[in-house]
C-alpha cells in the first residue's frame, strides 16, 4: 500500500504552490483531485485544478458515498473523490490530499495511519498578506478567510508534522524528509 499525505493548513499558506513544487521534486506522488462547487478562477482546468460541480451534483456525489471527505469553505463545498484514493493506494503509490483542517480531520477518522502534515505560516501577519495580495478575492472574503485562518491554527495538535512555509524550496525540502523518514518506518519495512 502507499501512503496517504494529507497537506492541510489555512488558506493562503502556500498549500498549492508547496504541492506544485513538491510534484517536480517527486515525481511519482500522485496528487488527488478534488470537488469543488467554487466558480474556477482564470486559468483554472476542469480535472486538472478541481472538478467544478454544481451544488446538485456535488449533492449527488455526496449520496452515492463517492466522497472520502467533505467540508463547506467560505460559501463553497469541497471533498475528496474516493474511488481515485483507494485505486492510488492499492496500486501501491503515494497520494497527496491538499484540503483545508475540516476535512484533513475527517480524513484522520478513516485513515488515522496517514500521515497529517500542517503547513503554518511564518506569522499571521505574513498569511494576511497571502490572502490580500492573491488578488482574486472580495473584501468580505479575505476577512472571512482570516477569520477561519485564526481557527484553523488551534487544530495544530491533531496532526503529526508541523512545517513552516517561510521559503518554497525550504518547506518543499521539509516534506521531503518527512516523506522519506515515513517510508523507512520499520514497521512499513
Ligand atoms: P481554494 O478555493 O483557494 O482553491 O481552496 C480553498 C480551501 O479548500 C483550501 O484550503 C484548499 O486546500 C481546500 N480544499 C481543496 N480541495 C479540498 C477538498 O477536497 N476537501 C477539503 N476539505 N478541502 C479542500
Amino acid at each position: 500500500m502507499g501512503l496517504l499525505i494529507v497537506l492541510s493548513g489555512p488558506a493562503g499558506v502556500g498549500k498549492g504552490t508547496v504541492c506544485s513544487a513538491l510534484r517536480g521534486k517527486m515525481p511519482d506522488i500522485v496528487y488527488s483531485v478534488s470537488a469543488t462547487t467554487r466558480q474556477p478562477r482564470q486559468g483554472e482546468v476542469d480535472g486538472v485544478n478541481y472538478f467544478f460541480k454544481s451544488k446538485e451534483q456535488f449533492q449527488e456525489m455526496i449520496a452515492r458515498d463517492a466522497l472520502l471527505e467533505h467540508a463547506e469553505y467560505v460559501g463553497n463545498y469541497y471533498g475528496t473523490p474516493r474511488d481515485f484514493v483507494d485505486r492510488t493506494l492499492a496500486s501501491g503509490k503515494d497520494i497527496i490530499l491538499e484540503i483545508e483542517v475540516q476535512g484533513a480531520l475527517k480524513v484522520k477518522e478513516k485513515f488515522p495511519e496517514g500521515i497529517f502534515i500542517f503547513l503554518m505560516p511564518p506569522s499571521m501577519e505574513e498569511l494576511k498578506q497571502r490572502i490580500t495580495g492573491r488578488g482574486t478575492e472580495s473584501q468580505d472574503t479575505i476577512n472571512h478567510r482570516m477569520n477561519v485562518a485564526v481557527e484553523e491554527m488551534n487544530l495544530l495538535r491533531h496532526y503529526d508534522y508541523a512545517v513552516v512555509n517561510d521559503q518554497i524550496d525550504a518547506a518543499c525540502h521539509r516534506i521531503q524528509s518527512i516523506i522519506v523518514a515515513e517510508h523507512c518506518r520499520s514497521e512499513r519495512v
